[in-house]
């Protein structure tokens, strides 16, 4: 069993502690063949890479793929966009979509919604949801449809740790997941996808991937919790995207 790339890195460019190069070195010393650079969204106000270095982060990547392509990996652009709104708006504008090669989506707070409405959303009720019972069946709805109409809205490769941060309907998620081609993360650093999650998600016909979610160069690669969690759940790896068998 191969882990052929690592999808899901960040870099200085968010709250990374390594350059793309370091975690580029990084990849290749673990035998990966593909990499994506995928810092935080633009909306968010603490740590979101400025919209302004993402088309500088396409030129260094252009250039490392030049240097690096002899030594047999690929570095891809991405984001780790944000769900902004409750109608499926991400942090993303399509100019800049245009520029990455894999768009990942999340649900992540210290961003700026997109409308009072919104706010109050994932601010208030979503929290608030978390710890008092009532009005939570509702707000699982809402983030459910959130994600929903976001993966219709936008090309998006796969929904990082679902479920973290605002509970989702994981059975109507994968579904709809499923028919437009989008994946679900396993994510290391997360707690979700759940083995609960994961059994309930791999009974529709969605694929997944797993991921580092590396802040450090040192932790690319390295999806050994991730991959416990699948196997505890019995999902069969021929489904995980970025596993060759
Ligand atoms: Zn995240
Ligand atoms: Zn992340």
């Amino acid at each position: 069993m191969e882990l052929i790339g690592d999808y899901h890195t960040h870099t200085v460019y968010s709250h990374g502690e390594g350059t793309i190069r370091d975690n580029v070195e990084a990849a290749l010393k673990k035998g990966l063949k593909e990499i994506a650079i995928c810092d935080h969204g633009p909306g968010h106000f603490l740590y979101g890479v400025k919209k302004k270095n993402i088309p500088l982060m396409r030129g260094e990547i252009d250039r490392l793929n030049e240097e690096y392509a002899p030594k047999g990996i690929r570095i891809l652009l991405g984001v780790e966009a944000n769900l902004i709104g409750y109608d499926g708006t991400i942090d993303m504008d399509e100019d800049l979509i245009k520029m990455t090669d894999i768009l990942l989506l999340g649900y992540h707070y210290g961003i700026i919604p997109n409308s009072l409405y919104d706010s109050f959303g994932m601010y208030v009720r979503n929290p608030l949801s978390k710890v008092l019972p009532l009005g939570r069946e509702r707000m699982i709805e809402l983030n459910t449809q959130a994600f929903v109409r976001a993966i219709n809205r936008y090309k998006i490769d796969f929904i990082t740790h679902p479920g973290s941060k605002a509970r989702v309907d994981i059975r109507a998620l994968a579904r709809e997941a499923a028919k437009v081609g989008t994946a679900l993360e396993i994510n290391s650093k997360h707690s979700q996808l759940s083995v609960e999650s994961i059994r309930i998600a791999m009974e529709e016909d969605v694929d997944f991937v797993v991921n580092s979610d590396a802040h450090k160069p040192e932790e690319v690669g390295e999806v050994r919790v991730a991959l416990e969690r699948a196997k505890a759940a019995k999902l069969p790896l021929e489904r995980i995207r970025n596993i060759r068998l």
